[in-house]
């Protein structure tokens, strides 16, 4: 149980999805004075929030596990190729129970704002519960998808059905058997959604303002056998995702593009395209994503797949993108979506045509014509990667001539990619290992954290983390 009322730590994790868990199973095994501190109710982060229907990885389950414990990966059993979140959930509160990392946890403990107290040098840290909570080094493990962006329509609080953001679906089951939906939003979370419900609802109207580019999962079951095969092969699999620019189990195919005959191109693509997750995308070709010939002419490959499976050409047109490639921006898997446009009971609008003018208390209005729901669903996505730090107020470190972070990440995204802040780590890829590593040697001789982040290293991890998933991110955007 948490001591409340104690109100200093050597360490403040702040996040208890995926990375808050490691930090702090790290932070305990180091003997650390460390607490963690989550706005959610539970642990679980992504997988605590995310509970609409057809939420689950398009990275391979066994790929996506902690790598830490040699006995946690024998003893889990990943039941599906692309687990579900009900199961990832299941998998985070296993390793917290067996680590016996609940105890270190908080929730509930939205941390409005920090500063840092150089007269005292320590992080003061404001708790939505009216606490204040001091600290010498804080761990941001805050997600990259963390902060929803519900869309601004005129009227919405007036509707009279139910309506929420896919992030905050509800915790109970949502009946929606004869139910009129509508589902705003085709991007990664609205085609994950739109496959998984169209043959359950009464009826379904998707409301698209540009379609992505989006290929099977292939998802199945893996079986005992199976499993045990993944067991015996983990270290080649993590040495394999370590290899990977994305972490992923997909290695590019390294065959030049025109060195092979188109015949030789289109059979790779037939079989990528019934490959289990991303293959179609990074076992591709590497001119995909260099060469505007190359991307164009798998583009068209992806298009006619979607033409052949959608019955209508009409709306098949309307589901292929046009303003952009495959895969120069991160690639939705989808199970069934579609499929889902053949059904009778589902229909497509293209809000570019007809823009949603407002939401009335029966549903909502374009300028075309006005339509009855049950139930809209908002699967308007993410203020991606900078949303969670720029949710609440750092004024920054004034003696070490740090700004505030919101004003340095209003310049360019280069200064986020950087743990340059001192006393400040964030979990986020490229510099997590530097980070822990230089805890580590803190904890060893506590005089020793002296961290130097120049601008050539900030221009160093600019480069690789310009885009997010490779599409451009723009600060504040939905992604
Ligand atoms: C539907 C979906 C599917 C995904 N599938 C994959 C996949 O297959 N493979 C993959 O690699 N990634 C996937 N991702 C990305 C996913 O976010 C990461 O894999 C991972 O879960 C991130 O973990 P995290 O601990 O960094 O952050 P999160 O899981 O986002 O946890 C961050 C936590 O910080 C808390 N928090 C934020 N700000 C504050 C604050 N101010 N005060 C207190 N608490 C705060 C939040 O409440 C949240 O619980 C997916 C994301 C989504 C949304």
């Amino acid at each position: 149980m948490i001591d409340k009322t104690k109100s200093h730590y050597e360490v403040i994790v702040i996040g208890a999805g995926v990375a808050g868990i490691y930090q702090i199973k790290l932070l305990a095994d180091l003997g650390v004075d460390a607490t963690v501190l989550d706005a959610a109710g539970d642990l679980g982060g992504t997988w605590y929030w995310n509970r609409y229907p057809g939420a689950r990885f398009d990275s391979e389950s066994y790929t996506y596990g902690f790598s830490f414990s040699r006995e946690l990966l024998n003893e889990w059993h990943w039941k599906e190729r692309f687990s579900s979140q009900p199961e990832n959930l299941r998998y985070l509160n296993y390793v917290a129970d067996k680590f016996d990392l609940r105890k270190y946890m908080q929730f509930n403990c939205k941390v409005d704002a920090m500063r840092f107290d150089e007269a005292n040098d320590r992080w003061r840290l404001n708790i939505a519960d009216g606490r204040e909570l001091t600290c010498r080094f804080v761990i941001m493990a805050v997600g990259l998808l963390s902060i929803p962006t519900p869309p601004r329509f005129k009227g919405m609080d007036k509707f009279k059905g139910r309506s929420f953001h896919t992030f905050y679906w509800p915790h109970e089951p949502v009946a929606m058997a004869g139910q009129k939906v509508a589902v705003i939003g085709t991007g990664a979370t609205g085609i994950q959604v739109i496959g998984e419900i169209a043959d359950k609802v009464g009826d379904l109207t998707v409301f698209q303002r540009r379609p992505n580019w989006s290929a099977p999962l292939n998802n199945g079951p893996i079986s005992v056998a199976e499993m045990a095969d993944i067991r015996s092969r983990y270290d080649e699999i993590f040495a394999t995702c370590s290899r990977t620019p994305g972490g992923f189990e997909h290695e590019p195919d390294r065959r030049g593009f025109y060195e092979v005959s188109r015949e030789e191109r289109q059979a790779l693509w037939d079989r990528l395209y019934e490959t289990p997750g991303f293959a179609i995308w990074l076992r591709n070709f590497r001119e995909i994503f260099t060469d505007e010939k190359a991307n164009a002419e798998f583009s068209e490959y992806i298009a006619d797949r979607i033409r052949r499976r959608v019955k209508n050409p009409a709306v098949a047109e309307k589901l292929i993108p046009r303003d952009h490639g495959f895969g120069v921006q991160r690639v939705p898997m989808e199970t069934h979506y579609f499929e889902a446009f053949n059904r009778d009971n589902v229909n497509l609008v293209d809000i570019t045509e007809t823009p949603i003018v407002e939401v009335t208390e029966t549903g909502l209005r374009t300028t075309k014509r006005a339509y009855d729901f049950d139930i809209i669903v908002y699967a308007t996505g993410f203020d991606a990667i900078t949303g969670a730090f720029r949710s609440h107020r750092h004024p920054g470190h004034r003696r070490r001539k740090v700004t505030g972070l919101v004003e340095r990440w209003s310049i360019d995204l280069s200064r986020h990619a950087g743990a340059w802040v001192p006393e400040f780590f964030h979990a986020l890829g490229t510099a997590e290992r530097l980070r822990l590593d230089e805890l580590s040697a803190w904890h060893r001789d506590r005089r020793q954290l002296v961290h130097q982040v120049t601008s050539v290293h900030e221009r160093a991890w600019l480069h690789p983390r310009r885009t997010y998933a490779g599409g451009r991110t723009t600060l504040g955007r939905p992604c």
